[in-house]
């Protein structure tokens, strides 16, 4: 197996000893791709002490050989999840280690009930993506284009913001020009919204048109080279009131402060701590209504979360977005929102776009 997945599987393999594990079933694509590049939707990795073997399908064994050549491969007969319980039993392990919040009651069972008796599962979750949240060099360097191709979306998208376009007019340009650059495809269904839209952080785009007076909140992200990036910008079309200025300068003073306390060995609580504290200062805690950020990667939304009263250490090689928001029912909301690598002290900031207030 070519770098840098034999060095991924071999620190999953030195976790499943030092449990007293014979193996671990992983069983999401975005954790079977970071352990050995094979980028199929259906199949199982299973992680043994010393060896790992890819169960498949008919649809899957070129790609495979293709894409790790070096990789045991088996393919599947009757079913995935019975011949996974078979391999189990014939290998002779005895304690397996599953994700509980992937697989299904009914995908376990037919595991098990392939197994036999012999086979002991213990819920064992996140390992693979806990070795995911430090970012390897080679990963950052697929972050960071994906997150400069985001903010030249963004900034894209707000040049197409002139009265009477509609919300799902401006999504799809977004995503098209992501394509255009090279995406796979959008990160996470793409946001626009206008004037009380706004106010919904996770509005979907619908049919509404844009006019003077309102807030637009654009927040997008491309999957580029399978790495994830997630912007968010706000902006006001025509003259904004002097409420608007003063929350967009809260929100830009909240996100900078979180900013400025991501290092490693913080706590991820104390980054959300720095955003809420200079939103409560301006009295504006009460309309921050989620956490300041999350992990990203080959996944938009991954560990560790940037959330009130999170312990969770942040590590060099992190990469979390932070993104403090404002949302005032039936007027609309702002949200900012850059991707940051942690860095033994400090942090980059990965995306581009200006963060300058914006009156179109
Ligand atoms: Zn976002
Ligand atoms: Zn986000």
């Amino acid at each position: 197996m070519p770098t840098p997945y034999r060095k991924r599987i071999a620190k999953l393999q030195r976790l499943l000893r030092e449990r007293n594990l014979d193996s671990l079933l992983v069983t999401s694509p975005a954790n079977w791709f970071y352990l050995t590049g094979f980028t199929g939707e259906a199949g199982l990795l299973l992680v043994e002490p010393r060896a790992a073997t890819l169960l498949t399908d008919g649809r899957f064994t070129v790609q495979a050989k293709e894409e790790a050549p070096t990789l045991r491969v088996l393919l599947q007969k009757d079913g995935l999840y019975r011949t996974c319980g078979e391999t189990l039993r014939h290998r002779r392990l005895r304690k397996v280690g599953f994700a509980s919040d992937e697989l299904t009651v009914a995908q376990l069972g037919a595991i098990q009930k392939a197994a036999g008796s012999g086979v002991r599962f213990e819920p064992a979750p996140k390992l693979v993506q806990g070795l995911r949240t430090e970012k390897e060099a080679s990963e950052l360097v697929q972050m960071r284009k994906a997150a400069i191709l985001a903010s030249d979306a963004v900034e894209g998208a707000i040049a197409l913001l002139k009265p009477g376009v509609r919300e799902f007019e401006v999504a799809a340009e977004i995503e098209y020009q992501m394509r255009k650059q090279g995406a796979s495809g959008p990160a996470f269904e793409t946001i626009v919204a206008f004037a009380e839209r706004a106010a919904l952080p996770h509005a979907r785009p619908t049919a509404k048109r844009l006019k003077r007076g309102h807030l637009v909140v654009l927040d997008l992200g491309a999957i580029l080279n399978k790495y994830c990036s997630d912007i968010t910008r706000t902006v006001f079309v025509g003259k904004a009131p002097a409420k608007v200025k003063a929350w967009y300068q809260a929100v830009l003073e909240a996100q900078a402060a979180a900013i400025d306390k991501v290092g490693a060995g913080r706590t991820c609580g104390e980054v959300d701590a720095a955003a809420r504290g200079v939103l409560a200062a301006h009295r504006l805690d009460q309309y921050f209504v989620h956490s300041t950020g999350h992990g990203l990667g080959l996944e938009v939304h991954e560990d560790p979360r940037v959330a009130k009263g999170q312990k969770t250490l942040l590590a060099s090689g992190n990469v979390i977005t932070i993104e403090p928001g404002v949302y005032v029912p039936g007027v609309g909301g702002i949200r900012i929102e850059d991707d940051v690598v942690v860095g033994k002290s400090g942090s980059e900031v990965l995306t581009r776009a200006s963060r300058d207030f914006i009156e179109l």
